[in-house]
């Protein structure tokens, strides 16, 4: 069942919506050779909680942290730890869900640490920009297929894969809401965007195939290939004046 939300309902999301930037800016500042994903999610953590808002990821469906952190060839769901250390030229997805009054923003981005290859910027370019491409795409009146074709055709036509085991999703009150996001599809197919439906868009775009495997610790999601995988997400509202990005710091 897809929850439409009122405009006083899509404020208290924005507040939410702030909060998850922001720790998701914080997480990013963090990101330096040397320092443990643990640390970054402490950071994540400390400062949700300061907000008054609680992580969203944490207990989730057993979920042990506050943030997902996916380095390299993980490309989603990472388990913060204490021996996985950022070296020059990781690249490092963090994905922060905060819930403050009642309402989920849900945000991933992928961060460079230091300098990285020229493959590696331009796999980050080409997904943040597919983000970008998917959001224009919804706007009230189109379908679901027409966001997941945006984002498909920009990162296929750049020699990317979209992978296809997870996908973006309804968020409000919940984390996971109807419906399901896919960042691949048919224009014109699937449901069709009304004005206060909230979803979040979060391509997964992988450099070689477009398989995964799921580690046996039930969460580490790594390419089948070992090739690098980035991330970003940005959770948004459908309105009648267009796409209204929920997360976002200021
Ligand atoms: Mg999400």
């Amino acid at each position: 069942m897809i929850v439409l939300k009122t405009s006083r309902e899509l404020a208290a999301m924005r507040d939410a919506g702030r909060i998850s930037a922001r720790a998701l800016k914080l997480a990013g500042e963090a990101v330096e050779p040397g320092v443990s994903t643990w640390e970054i999610d402490r950071v994540v953590r400390r400062y949700i909680e300061e907000q008054g808002a609680t992580p969203s990821f944490l207990g989730y469906g057993g979920f042990p942290a506050s943030a997902c952190i996916s380095v390299n060839n993980v490309v989603i769901h990472g388990i913060p730890d204490k021996k996985t250390i950022i070296k020059q030229g990781d690249i490092v997805s963090v994905d922060v869900g905060a819930t403050f009054e009642g309402f989920v923003g849900d945000n991933a981005w992928t961060f460079p640490c230091g300098d990285i290859s020229p493959e590696a910027q331009s796999l980050l370019d080409a997904t943040r920009e597919g983000l970008f491409e998917g959001i224009k795409a919804a706007q009230a009146g189109n379908r679901i297929g027409d966001i997941g074709s945006a984002v498909q055709r920009y990162v296929e036509t750049r020699g990317y894969s979209v992978v296809r085991d997870f996908v973006g999703h309804g968020v409000g009150a919940k984390l996971h809401e109807d419906p399901s996001v896919p960042n691949y599809g048919t224009p014109g197919r699937g449901v069709r965007l009304l004005p206060g439906m909230t979803i979040a868009i979060e391509p997964m775009i992988n450099q070689g195939v477009y398989d995964v495997k799921v580690l046996s610790d039930g969460w580490t999601t790594v390419t089948a290939d070992g090739k690098l995988s980035a991330h970003f997400e940005h959770s948004i509202a459908i309105t009648e004046n267009g796409p209204v990005i929920l997360t976002l710091p200021d």
